[in-house]
């Protein structure tokens, strides 16, 4: 069952989009996405298509001790992203074609990678790599 607050976010990445919440009121990014807006408490919030490019805050690479239920994808690499929109957001880092992370650094640029439909809906979290320059 997909928590309603989120159900947007889902079915953005499911069409290969990255949404990111948007107060109607005072129209502020709100990222991740919340009930009331956290700069006016408004209840109106919306979703907007985002760039998809940020900047690559911080990274770390899973190899051991998985969260249940992710054994079989180990390994893998979450990245905070620092979208343009100025929000930020947890996601999956696309590896390098050795399967590894190396040619990964902080503060770079990176973008959103859209994966398939049938991914995103056992998977759905936004995947990055490397920002074409
Ligand atoms: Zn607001």
């Amino acid at each position: 069952m997909t928590p309603p607050i989120v159900a947007d976010f889902r079915a953005g990445l499911i069409r290969g989009e990255l949404l990111v919440q948007k107060c109607n009121s005072c129209g502020k990014f709100n990222m991740y996405p919340r009930y009331a807006c956290p700069h006016c408490q408004s209840e109106s919030l919306g979703w907007q298509k985002a760039s998809g490019k940020g900047v690559l805050h911080s990274f770390t690479i899973l190899r051991l001790g998985p969260p249940e239920g992710f054994e079989n994808e180990l390994p893998y690499a979450l990245g905070v992203v620092k979208l343009d929109e100025g929000v930020q957001l947890l996601g999956r880092l696309v590896p390098d074609a050795d399967g590894e992370w190396k040619s990964y650094k902080c503060d770079e640029r990176v973008e959103f990678a859209p994966m398939s439909a049938e991914h995103a809906e056992k998977r759905p979290c936004a995947w990055f790599k490397h920002a074409k320059t």
